[in-house]
């Protein structure tokens, strides 16, 4: 790993120590880290045109070509929600078709710098054992993805393909997780395990805001694990430091109702998510009953005053066919969450507002398909 000039090492967001770790959880309590950074150090002008390398750890990360995906407006949706304007951020152009592959090239470099690594190791409802297979593969390095039976089938094909192994658990995205204790010795790559998953997502923030000139009004943000979350919101707050921002966008974080655990959580004023013991949605990679970054997302909303909604199946659906279909960008269930929660709280947003589309739809082509044919379409 080549550190970048600005990086600073490593600090605790539980006891917010700092640390001397490379890598994993916090050595004193166990909570999750975060890349610190030297402000001075980093070139302002640079970040405010949305080039951020000089405030990421590693300055030569494993990479596919990630990030500098595209603001696609989509003003039909922007007219549904009776705002200024609406744009999607499309994540599905990434190399694995998600934005996990911003995290992941730098997770994996962290990782192949240590010594004896092997193997790489996480699980996933899909779309992160999928980039981890890429980046492993790139950087030549054995790696295990752990998924759900209910993976879509185009993501499990593609960890073979990247020569990644994969194991299938039966049943959903916990059984995927126990799944890990079968082997002996790995290096975890699991959000939050690794201070590098959310770290990349930040770039999605910077982007953004270059792109429009400024950071918008609003972002409607789905929420799985946190780890997208926990990241946009840490990429604005870096401009505001920066002095490129005068404050981070309104934020508006959306869950599935069958799974809502973060939603739940903000509601009810708690500081820590309370597993779904049921869950149950046709958005399979927003379907992670207890999250990993539960407890920073809930502290993310806090600190920023941001709000979260549940949204039913049907609307996310239908809010990823009428994205997909006003847009040309290929949203799936994920991405159709956000654009379910703009026509949900459309009373509370106006001006620019931006949708995070944190995957492509063509992975679940099906889902989207079936709910259509259930239209008679
Ligand atoms: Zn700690």
């Amino acid at each position: 790993m080549t550190r970048t000039e600005a990086f600073a090492g490593l600090r605790c967001t539980e006891c917010e120590e700092p640390t001397d770790a490379d890598g994993g959880r916090c050595p004193a309590c166990g909570g999750p880290l975060d890349p610190v950074y030297d402000l001075d150090a980093v070139d302002a002008a640079e970040v405010a045109a949305g080039a951020v390398d000089c405030l990421l750890p590693d300055a030569a990360p494993p990479s596919a070509g990630e990030g500098r995906t595209p603001l696609v407006a989509a003003e039909g949706v922007a007219d549904e929600v009776d705002v200024d304007e609406c744009y999607l951020k499309d994540e599905g152009r990434n190399p694995t078709g998600s934005f996990v592959d911003r995290g992941m090239t730098l997770a994996v470099g962290a990782a192949a710098a240590r010594d004896d690594p092997e193997p790489l190791a996480l699980a996933a409802a899909g779309d992160a054992a999928q980039s981890l297979a890429a980046y492993a593969g790139r950087a030549d390095l054995r790696s295990y993805g752990f998924v759900p039976a209910r993976a879509p089938t185009p993501v499990k094909a593609m960890v073979n393909v990247h020569g990644g192994e994969m194991r299938v658990a039966g049943g959903r995205y916990p059984d995927a997780v126990a799944g890990l204790d079968d082997l002996a010795d790995y290096t975890s790559i699991q959000e939050f395990d690794t201070p590098y998953r959310h770290e990349g997502a930040k770039t999605i923030a910077h982007e953004v805001a270059a792109d429009l000139g400024g950071p918008p009004d609003a972002v409607v943000v789905p929420v799985g694990t946190g780890e997208l979350l926990v990241g946009v919101a840490k990429g604005f707050r870096e401009r505001v430091d920066l002095g490129l921002a005068d404050a981070v966008p309104d934020l508006l974080a959306v869950q599935p109702a069958g799974c809502a655990p973060v939603v739940e959580a903000h509601d009810a004023d708690a500081t820590a998510v309370e597993p779904t013991a049921h869950p149950d949605t046709i958005a399979g990679e927003l379907e992670i009953p207890d999250p990993a970054g539960g407890s920073l997302a809930l502290r993310t909303l806090d600190r920023h005053g941001g709000a979260a909604v549940a949204v039913g199946d049907a609307d996310l659906q239908e809010g990823a066919v009428a994205a997909t279909s006003t847009t040309g960008v290929e949203v799936g269930p994920a991405g159709g969450a956000a654009a379910a929660a703009a026509w949900e709280r459309a009373a509370d947003l106006d001006g620019t507002v931006v949708l995070v589309v944190p995957n492509s739809g063509f992975k679940t082509a099906d889902v989207l398909r079936s709910h259509l044919m259930g239209q008679g379409v």
